[in-house]
């Protein structure tokens, strides 16, 4: 199931290009993660300079 990522959708996307298992894409302007491949490493959330990820955050 894909999950919004990030709304933010910044120019550098770099959590796209940290994840090693290719969980992470763009769709509709926003960052999804694909669960099925996400194993919750976490480099994405590291790579994220401005700390946008809502993944994993409790609302
Ligand atoms: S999670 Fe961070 S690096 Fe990825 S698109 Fe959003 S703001 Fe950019
Ligand atoms: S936690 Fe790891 S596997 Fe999951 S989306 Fe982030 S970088 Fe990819």
């Amino acid at each position: 199931m894909d999950k919004v990522f990030c709304f933010k959708n910044c120019p550098s996307k770099f959590c796209i290009s940290a994840c090693p298992s290719g969980a992470l894409m763009v769709e509709d302007n926003k960052i999804v993660v694909r669960s099925n491949r996400c194993y919750g490493c976490g480099l994405c959330r590291h790579m994220c300079m401005t700390w946008s990820v809502l993944w994993g955050q409790k609302k």
